[in-house]
Protein backbone atom coordinates (compact mmCIF):
# COMPACT_ATOMS: atom_id res chain seq x y z
CA UNK A 1 0.00 0.00 0.00
CA UNK A 2 1.39 3.37 -1.18
CA UNK A 3 1.62 5.65 1.81
CA UNK A 4 0.26 9.34 0.47
CA UNK A 5 0.74 12.14 3.00
CA UNK A 6 -0.14 12.58 6.58
CA UNK A 7 -3.79 11.83 6.30
CA UNK A 8 -5.66 8.68 7.09
CA UNK A 9 -8.92 7.71 5.75
CA UNK A 10 -11.95 10.11 6.91
CA UNK A 11 -11.36 10.73 10.23
CA UNK A 12 -12.68 13.66 12.90
CA UNK A 13 -10.09 15.73 14.25
CA UNK A 14 -12.07 18.69 15.47
CA UNK A 15 -16.20 18.38 16.09
CA UNK A 16 -17.35 17.84 12.82
CA UNK A 17 -14.14 18.44 11.20
CA UNK A 18 -12.34 15.48 8.87
CA UNK A 19 -8.91 15.42 7.25
CA UNK A 20 -8.77 13.52 3.69
CA UNK A 21 -6.35 13.05 1.04
CA UNK A 22 -8.87 13.65 -1.29
CA UNK A 23 -12.14 15.32 -1.57
CA UNK A 24 -14.36 15.65 -4.33
CA UNK A 25 -16.70 18.20 -4.92
CA UNK A 26 -19.62 16.58 -6.81
CA UNK A 27 -21.29 13.16 -7.89
CA UNK A 28 -21.77 13.45 -11.81
CA UNK A 29 -19.67 11.43 -14.21
CA UNK A 30 -16.50 13.37 -13.39
CA UNK A 31 -16.42 13.33 -9.52
CA UNK A 32 -18.06 9.86 -9.21
CA UNK A 33 -14.91 8.49 -12.10
CA UNK A 34 -12.30 10.39 -10.05
CA UNK A 35 -13.17 8.52 -7.16
CA UNK A 36 -13.14 5.16 -8.94
CA UNK A 37 -9.68 6.09 -9.74
CA UNK A 38 -8.64 7.74 -6.51
CA UNK A 39 -9.74 5.06 -4.28
CA UNK A 40 -7.78 2.32 -6.38
CA UNK A 41 -4.92 4.27 -5.83
CA UNK A 42 -5.95 3.80 -2.01
CA UNK A 43 -6.76 7.60 -1.14
CA UNK A 44 -9.79 6.94 0.32
CA UNK A 45 -11.47 9.43 -1.22
CA UNK A 46 -14.68 11.29 -0.28
CA UNK A 47 -17.43 12.03 -2.43
CA UNK A 48 -19.56 15.63 -1.42
CA UNK A 49 -22.90 14.82 -3.78
CA UNK A 50 -24.17 18.72 -3.87
CA UNK A 51 -27.56 18.94 -4.46
CA UNK A 52 -28.12 16.25 -6.95
CA UNK A 53 -26.44 12.75 -6.84
CA UNK A 54 -25.40 12.17 -10.23
CA UNK A 55 -25.03 15.36 -11.33
CA UNK A 56 -27.01 16.46 -14.66
CA UNK A 57 -26.38 12.97 -16.08
CA UNK A 58 -28.83 11.60 -13.85
CA UNK A 59 -31.90 13.28 -14.66
CA UNK A 60 -31.25 11.90 -18.91
CA UNK A 61 -34.20 9.26 -18.97
CA UNK A 62 -31.78 7.36 -21.52
CA UNK A 63 -27.83 8.20 -22.17
CA UNK A 64 -27.02 6.74 -25.72
CA UNK A 65 -23.77 7.38 -25.93
CA UNK A 66 -21.94 6.15 -23.16
CA UNK A 67 -19.67 3.37 -24.23
CA UNK A 68 -20.51 -0.29 -23.38
CA UNK A 69 -24.61 0.15 -23.53
CA UNK A 70 -25.42 -0.46 -26.68
CA UNK A 71 -29.10 -0.33 -26.03
CA UNK A 72 -28.30 3.14 -24.05
CA UNK A 73 -28.54 3.18 -20.09
CA UNK A 74 -30.54 5.06 -17.69
CA UNK A 75 -28.93 8.32 -16.53
CA UNK A 76 -30.08 7.57 -12.87
CA UNK A 77 -28.83 3.90 -13.29
CA UNK A 78 -25.46 4.99 -14.88
CA UNK A 79 -24.71 7.52 -11.86
CA UNK A 80 -25.43 4.59 -9.38
CA UNK A 81 -23.10 2.21 -11.04
CA UNK A 82 -20.40 5.20 -11.02
CA UNK A 83 -21.18 4.76 -7.19
CA UNK A 84 -21.04 1.63 -6.69
CA UNK A 85 -18.19 0.89 -8.29
CA UNK A 86 -16.57 3.60 -6.39
CA UNK A 87 -17.76 2.87 -3.24
CA UNK A 88 -16.30 -0.94 -3.77
CA UNK A 89 -13.03 0.02 -3.78
CA UNK A 90 -13.31 2.53 -1.23
CA UNK A 91 -14.78 5.91 -1.69
CA UNK A 92 -17.15 7.25 0.07
CA UNK A 93 -19.91 9.61 -0.36
CA UNK A 94 -21.47 11.91 1.67
CA UNK A 95 -25.34 13.58 0.86
CA UNK A 96 -23.44 17.23 1.30
CA UNK A 97 -22.50 20.01 -0.21
CA UNK A 98 -19.76 22.36 0.41
CA UNK A 99 -20.21 26.34 0.48
CA UNK A 100 -17.06 27.99 1.22
CA UNK A 101 -13.55 27.05 0.46
CA UNK A 102 -10.16 28.34 1.73
CA UNK A 103 -7.64 27.49 -0.95
CA UNK A 104 -5.01 29.73 0.27
CA UNK A 105 -3.22 27.34 1.66
CA UNK A 106 -2.67 23.45 2.34
CA UNK A 107 -4.68 21.53 3.60
CA UNK A 108 -7.32 23.32 2.02
CA UNK A 109 -10.70 23.94 4.12
CA UNK A 110 -13.80 23.30 2.58
CA UNK A 111 -16.46 24.31 4.85
CA UNK A 112 -19.60 22.42 3.85
CA UNK A 113 -23.44 21.84 5.52
CA UNK A 114 -22.38 19.17 7.88
CA UNK A 115 -19.11 20.73 9.27
CA UNK A 116 -16.23 20.82 7.39
CA UNK A 117 -13.16 19.10 5.67
CA UNK A 118 -9.20 19.73 5.47
CA UNK A 119 -8.49 18.22 2.17
CA UNK A 120 -4.69 17.55 0.93
CA UNK A 121 -6.08 18.04 -2.43
CA UNK A 122 -9.04 19.21 -3.79
CA UNK A 123 -11.17 17.67 -7.07
CA UNK A 124 -13.74 20.44 -8.20
CA UNK A 125 -16.49 18.55 -10.00
CA UNK A 126 -19.09 20.97 -9.34
CA UNK A 127 -21.12 20.80 -13.09
CA UNK A 128 -23.16 23.38 -14.29
CA UNK A 129 -26.76 24.43 -13.56
CA UNK A 130 -29.51 25.50 -16.68
CA UNK A 131 -29.75 28.95 -17.55
CA UNK A 132 -32.99 30.48 -16.92
CA UNK A 133 -34.63 32.79 -19.63
CA UNK A 134 -34.89 35.94 -17.02
CA UNK A 135 -38.61 36.56 -18.38
CA UNK A 136 -41.94 38.02 -16.71
CA UNK A 137 -44.01 34.79 -15.16
CA UNK A 138 -40.53 32.47 -14.81
CA UNK A 139 -39.62 32.36 -11.72
CA UNK A 140 -43.16 32.65 -10.51
CA UNK A 141 -44.30 29.70 -12.37
CA UNK A 142 -41.37 27.14 -12.30
CA UNK A 143 -43.09 23.86 -10.67
CA UNK A 144 -46.44 25.36 -12.20
CA UNK A 145 -45.71 24.60 -15.27
CA UNK A 146 -42.42 26.17 -15.90
CA UNK A 147 -39.47 23.44 -16.18
CA UNK A 148 -35.82 22.75 -16.48
CA UNK A 149 -35.81 18.92 -16.26
CA UNK A 150 -37.73 16.47 -18.62
CA UNK A 151 -37.12 13.68 -16.92
CA UNK A 152 -38.21 14.79 -13.58
CA UNK A 153 -41.53 16.83 -15.02
CA UNK A 154 -42.27 15.19 -18.34
CA UNK A 155 -44.83 12.76 -16.47
CA UNK A 156 -47.14 16.07 -14.98
CA UNK A 157 -47.57 16.91 -19.18
CA UNK A 158 -49.85 13.74 -20.11
CA UNK A 159 -51.63 14.29 -23.23
CA UNK A 160 -50.99 18.23 -22.92
CA UNK A 161 -49.33 20.93 -25.09
CA UNK A 162 -45.72 21.39 -24.24
CA UNK A 163 -43.47 24.35 -25.29
CA UNK A 164 -39.69 23.96 -25.34
CA UNK A 165 -37.03 27.03 -25.74
CA UNK A 166 -33.91 25.94 -27.45
CA UNK A 167 -32.42 24.79 -30.49
CA UNK A 168 -29.40 22.51 -28.80
CA UNK A 169 -28.95 19.05 -28.34
CA UNK A 170 -30.74 19.18 -24.94
CA UNK A 171 -33.94 20.78 -26.29
CA UNK A 172 -34.23 18.40 -29.11
CA UNK A 173 -33.60 15.35 -26.93
CA UNK A 174 -35.98 16.27 -24.00
CA UNK A 175 -38.51 17.11 -26.57
CA UNK A 176 -38.81 13.75 -28.16
CA UNK A 177 -38.67 12.33 -24.80
CA UNK A 178 -41.67 14.41 -23.66
CA UNK A 179 -43.84 13.04 -26.62
CA UNK A 180 -44.11 9.77 -24.50
CA UNK A 181 -46.69 12.23 -22.34
CA UNK A 182 -47.77 15.09 -24.45
CA UNK A 183 -50.41 15.40 -26.82
CA UNK A 184 -48.03 18.01 -28.55
CA UNK A 185 -44.05 19.28 -28.56
CA UNK A 186 -43.67 22.66 -30.29
CA UNK A 187 -39.62 23.45 -30.21
CA UNK A 188 -39.34 27.31 -29.97
CA UNK A 189 -36.14 28.55 -31.48
CA UNK A 190 -34.55 32.04 -31.90
CA UNK A 191 -33.11 31.43 -35.01
CA UNK A 192 -33.94 29.24 -38.16
CA UNK A 193 -31.47 26.27 -37.93
CA UNK A 194 -31.11 23.91 -35.14
CA UNK A 195 -27.69 23.69 -33.44
CA UNK A 196 -28.64 19.95 -32.34
CA UNK A 197 -26.34 16.98 -33.88
CA UNK A 198 -27.85 15.52 -37.38
CA UNK A 199 -29.67 12.57 -35.99
CA UNK A 200 -31.42 14.09 -32.98
CA UNK A 201 -32.98 16.60 -35.56
CA UNK A 202 -33.89 14.03 -37.87
CA UNK A 203 -35.82 12.23 -35.54
CA UNK A 204 -37.86 15.70 -33.83
CA UNK A 205 -37.86 16.87 -37.24
CA UNK A 206 -39.83 13.62 -38.80
CA UNK A 207 -41.77 13.12 -35.20
CA UNK A 208 -45.36 13.49 -36.00
CA UNK A 209 -46.25 15.18 -32.20
CA UNK A 210 -43.22 17.74 -32.55
CA UNK A 211 -43.47 21.29 -34.33
CA UNK A 212 -40.97 23.76 -34.48
CA UNK A 213 -41.78 27.87 -34.34
CA UNK A 214 -38.46 29.50 -35.92
CA UNK A 215 -36.84 32.95 -35.54
CA UNK A 216 -39.27 33.34 -32.20
CA UNK A 217 -38.59 34.08 -28.58
CA UNK A 218 -40.49 33.54 -25.60
CA UNK A 219 -40.85 37.16 -23.85
CA UNK A 220 -42.96 36.20 -21.13
CA UNK A 221 -44.83 33.23 -18.99
CA UNK A 222 -48.92 34.01 -18.90
CA UNK A 223 -50.71 32.40 -16.04
CA UNK A 224 -52.17 32.47 -12.33
CA UNK A 225 -51.65 29.34 -10.80
CA UNK A 226 -50.30 27.35 -13.56
CA UNK A 227 -48.68 27.99 -17.22
CA UNK A 228 -51.73 28.84 -19.44
CA UNK A 229 -50.02 30.48 -22.46
CA UNK A 230 -46.68 31.98 -23.39
CA UNK A 231 -46.32 35.72 -25.24
CA UNK A 232 -43.85 34.85 -28.16
CA UNK A 233 -42.07 37.45 -30.24
CA UNK A 234 -40.55 36.83 -34.05
CA UNK A 235 -37.48 38.50 -34.12
CA UNK A 236 -37.39 38.97 -37.47
CA UNK A 237 -40.90 40.47 -38.08
CA UNK A 238 -41.32 41.84 -33.96
CA UNK A 239 -44.61 40.42 -34.65
CA UNK A 240 -45.73 39.40 -31.20
CA UNK A 241 -48.57 36.24 -30.48
CA UNK A 242 -49.85 34.23 -27.46
CA UNK A 243 -49.36 30.70 -27.59
CA UNK A 244 -51.80 28.57 -25.59
CA UNK A 245 -49.70 26.22 -23.49
CA UNK A 246 -49.72 23.74 -20.57
CA UNK A 247 -46.21 23.63 -19.78
CA UNK A 248 -43.05 25.66 -20.82
CA UNK A 249 -39.54 23.57 -20.92
CA UNK A 250 -36.13 25.59 -20.71
CA UNK A 251 -33.12 24.26 -22.49
CA UNK A 252 -30.79 26.86 -23.39
CA UNK A 253 -27.26 26.03 -21.99
CA UNK A 254 -25.86 25.97 -18.88
CA UNK A 255 -23.87 27.82 -15.99
CA UNK A 256 -20.60 26.57 -14.16
CA UNK A 257 -21.43 26.03 -10.45
CA UNK A 258 -17.78 28.23 -9.67
CA UNK A 259 -19.22 30.80 -7.20
CA UNK A 260 -17.66 29.57 -4.17
CA UNK A 261 -14.27 29.57 -6.19
CA UNK A 262 -14.70 33.22 -7.01
CA UNK A 263 -10.77 34.52 -5.84
CA UNK A 264 -9.96 31.59 -5.14
CA UNK A 265 -9.47 29.77 -8.72
CA UNK A 266 -9.02 31.03 -12.22
CA UNK A 267 -11.91 30.89 -14.30
CA UNK A 268 -12.93 32.76 -17.88
CA UNK A 269 -15.16 34.84 -18.40
CA UNK A 270 -17.96 32.63 -18.78
CA UNK A 271 -17.13 31.45 -14.66
CA UNK A 272 -15.72 27.86 -16.37
CA UNK A 273 -12.93 26.91 -13.95
CA UNK A 274 -9.38 27.09 -15.79
CA UNK A 275 -7.08 23.83 -16.51
CA UNK A 276 -4.35 22.40 -18.33
CA UNK A 277 -4.04 19.29 -19.91
CA UNK A 278 -3.50 17.99 -16.32
CA UNK A 279 -6.64 19.03 -15.13
CA UNK A 280 -4.46 20.62 -12.92
CA UNK A 281 -5.90 24.40 -11.46
CA UNK A 282 -3.96 27.50 -10.75
CA UNK A 283 -3.97 26.07 -7.73
CA UNK A 284 -1.57 23.23 -6.63
CA UNK A 285 -3.27 20.54 -5.32
CA UNK A 286 -6.50 21.35 -7.23
CA UNK A 287 -7.69 19.92 -10.10
CA UNK A 288 -10.95 20.64 -12.07
CA UNK A 289 -12.86 17.85 -14.01
CA UNK A 290 -16.49 17.45 -16.09
CA UNK A 291 -18.51 20.43 -17.05
CA UNK A 292 -17.39 22.91 -14.55
CA UNK A 293 -14.20 23.09 -16.75
CA UNK A 294 -15.67 22.11 -20.30
CA UNK A 295 -17.40 24.28 -22.26
CA UNK A 296 -16.70 22.35 -25.57
CA UNK A 297 -17.70 18.73 -24.99
CA UNK A 298 -19.83 18.42 -22.01
CA UNK A 299 -20.73 14.73 -22.87
CA UNK A 300 -20.81 11.65 -19.97
CA UNK A 301 -18.03 10.00 -21.61
CA UNK A 302 -15.49 13.00 -21.77
CA UNK A 303 -16.65 14.21 -18.12
CA UNK A 304 -16.02 10.85 -16.93
CA UNK A 305 -12.61 10.99 -18.66
CA UNK A 306 -11.71 14.17 -17.13
CA UNK A 307 -12.05 12.85 -13.69
CA UNK A 308 -10.06 9.87 -14.02
CA UNK A 309 -7.20 12.27 -15.87
CA UNK A 310 -7.75 14.61 -12.23
CA UNK A 311 -7.46 11.81 -9.88
CA UNK A 312 -4.62 10.32 -11.78
CA UNK A 313 -2.63 13.57 -11.54
CA UNK A 314 -3.74 14.08 -7.68
CA UNK A 315 -2.52 10.98 -6.68
CA UNK A 316 1.28 11.41 -8.52
CA UNK A 317 1.28 14.79 -6.57
CA UNK A 318 0.38 13.35 -3.56
CA UNK A 319 3.14 10.41 -4.27
CA UNK A 320 6.05 13.05 -5.47
CA UNK A 321 5.13 14.70 -1.90
CA UNK A 322 5.51 11.91 0.12
CA UNK A 323 8.86 10.57 -2.00
P1 LIG B 1 -26.29 24.36 -26.15
O1 LIG B 1 -25.72 23.41 -27.13
O2 LIG B 1 -25.46 25.47 -25.65
O3 LIG B 1 -27.61 24.95 -26.84
C1 LIG B 1 -28.33 25.96 -26.22
C2 LIG B 1 -29.45 26.37 -27.15
O4 LIG B 1 -30.22 27.36 -26.50
C3 LIG B 1 -28.95 26.96 -28.46
O5 LIG B 1 -29.73 26.50 -29.53
C4 LIG B 1 -29.13 28.46 -28.24
O6 LIG B 1 -29.46 29.15 -29.43
C5 LIG B 1 -30.32 28.51 -27.32
N1 LIG B 1 -30.28 29.68 -26.44
C6 LIG B 1 -29.26 30.10 -25.64
N2 LIG B 1 -29.64 31.17 -24.92
C7 LIG B 1 -30.92 31.45 -25.28
C8 LIG B 1 -31.85 32.43 -24.90
N3 LIG B 1 -31.56 33.36 -23.96
N4 LIG B 1 -33.07 32.43 -25.48
C9 LIG B 1 -33.38 31.49 -26.39
N5 LIG B 1 -32.55 30.53 -26.80
C10 LIG B 1 -31.32 30.51 -26.25
O7 LIG B 1 -26.84 23.64 -24.83
P2 LIG B 1 -27.39 22.16 -24.62
O8 LIG B 1 -28.36 21.80 -25.68
O9 LIG B 1 -27.79 22.09 -23.20
O10 LIG B 1 -26.11 21.26 -24.82
C11 LIG B 1 -24.98 21.46 -23.97
C12 LIG B 1 -23.89 20.47 -24.37
O11 LIG B 1 -24.30 19.16 -24.00
C13 LIG B 1 -23.62 20.44 -25.87
O12 LIG B 1 -22.25 20.25 -26.05
C14 LIG B 1 -24.39 19.25 -26.34
O13 LIG B 1 -23.83 18.65 -27.50
C15 LIG B 1 -24.30 18.33 -25.12
N6 LIG B 1 -25.46 17.41 -25.09
C16 LIG B 1 -25.35 16.25 -25.77
C17 LIG B 1 -26.41 15.36 -25.79
C18 LIG B 1 -26.26 14.10 -26.56
O14 LIG B 1 -25.18 13.84 -27.07
N7 LIG B 1 -27.27 13.26 -26.68
C19 LIG B 1 -27.60 15.66 -25.12
C20 LIG B 1 -27.68 16.88 -24.43
C21 LIG B 1 -26.61 17.76 -24.44
P3 LIG B 1 -28.38 29.33 -30.62
O15 LIG B 1 -28.33 28.00 -31.32
O16 LIG B 1 -28.97 30.41 -31.43
O17 LIG B 1 -27.09 29.71 -29.96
Amino acid sequence: MLNLGTAATPSNTNGNSKHVKMLVLGSGPAGLSAALYAARAELAPVVLTGTQLGGQAALTFTIENYPGFPEGVGGAQLGELFQKQAEHFGATVEFDSAFEVDLSQRPFKIVTDNGDYKADTLLVTTGASPNHLNIPGETELTGRGVSYCATCDGWFFKDKKVVIVGGGDSAVEEGLFITRYASSVTIIHRRDELRASPVLQKRALEHPKVNFLWNTVVTEVIGTDKVEAVRLKNVKTGEETIFETDGLFVFIGHTPNTEIFKGELEMDDLGYLKVNDKMETNVPGVYAAGEVADPHFRQVVTSAGMGAAAAIQATRFLEAESS
